[in-house]
């Protein structure tokens, strides 16, 4: 599942092939993915230069000279695929510029989604508006504010989009043990040391994994090239019963209903 280094991988990919380009044509092979694309996308993308793109939380941003914004999100299983040599089955959305490139969103599981948002109007959009900031954003007294008080584990509130944003179950099951933080302790007790050592933690596994997804993008000029997927090993998320570096093994529990991977003795 593309948590936030894929797509801030996928959007520098995209930008090496978009970034100032004129959109000369656009095709939705569907009318949806997980809820029915705007229907005038073709009207409103055809001739328009594309000016930036960025991302937000996990969400991809397309920005055009006629102030609209393509926003993506790969959902499940989506990615980009670039100047694809055939188009597939799960190809939904095409692009083509007008120097000759083109860029194809391939969604098997079709929980992804496309939205055409007038630029202006982004911080208002529904699934934005809400949203806390990004984590490169954050520092230890700002997430402090942010979690006084709360009694809900650390864990399940670094998980909740509105306190930071595009944090995702990986990520922050390895910044817990890296800053030696228990996934189940009340998050307003972490005292503001041990958030001075989370917010680096945050920052180091998400540029970690942004390289790692970058050294990937070298081939993704070739044909088949797909953007954004990348495996890495994790110290503990994925490792039930495997040792950690202490000698300890790694445990798992469920919060939320989902897995959380930690070391009981490295973690407090
Ligand atoms: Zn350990």
């Amino acid at each position: 599942m593309p948590e936030l280094p894929e797509v801030e991988t996928t959007v520098r990919g995209l930008e090496r092939v978009l970034l100032g380009q004129r959109i000369e044509r656009v095709e939705a092979r569907r009318p949806d993915l997980r809820r029915a694309l705007p229907i005038d996308l073709g009207q409103r993308l055809t001739g328009a230069r594309v000016t930036g793109l960025r991302r937000r939380a996990k969400y991809g941003l397309i920005d055009t000279d006629r102030d609209d914004t393509l926003v993506f999100h790969l959902g499940m299983s989506g990615h980009w695929r670039v100047d694809p040599s055939e188009i597939l089955k799960h190809d939904h959305f095409i692009i083509d510029t007008d120097e000759g490139r083109r860029v194809a969103l391939n969604d098997s599981r079709r929980f992804g989604s496309l939205d055409l948002i007038r630029t202006e109007e982004l911080g208002e959009w529904p699934a934005f508006k809400a949203l806390g900031p990004e984590p490169f954003d954050l520092d230890a007294k700002e997430l402090q504010r942010r979690l006084a008080g709360r009694s809900a584990p650390i864990k399940l509130l670094l998980l909740d989009q509105r306190i930071v944003a595009g944090l995702g179950n990986i990520y922050v099951c390895e910044a817990l043990y890296r800053a030696g933080i228990h996934p189940k302790r009340a998050a307003g007790s972490v005292s503001l040391d041990r958030l001075k050592r989370l917010i680096p933690a945050i920052h180091d596994v998400l540029s970690e994994a942004i390289a790692a997804g970058g050294s990937t993008l070298r081939d993704f000029a070739s044909p088949a090239g797909e953007l954004g997927y990348f495996s890495k090993s994790f110290s503990v998320y994925g490792r039930e019963g495997k040792p950690c570096a202490c000698g300890g093994a790694v445990n798992r529990i469920v919060q939320g209903g989902r897995s959380t991977f930690y070391c009981p003795k490295c973690q407090r």
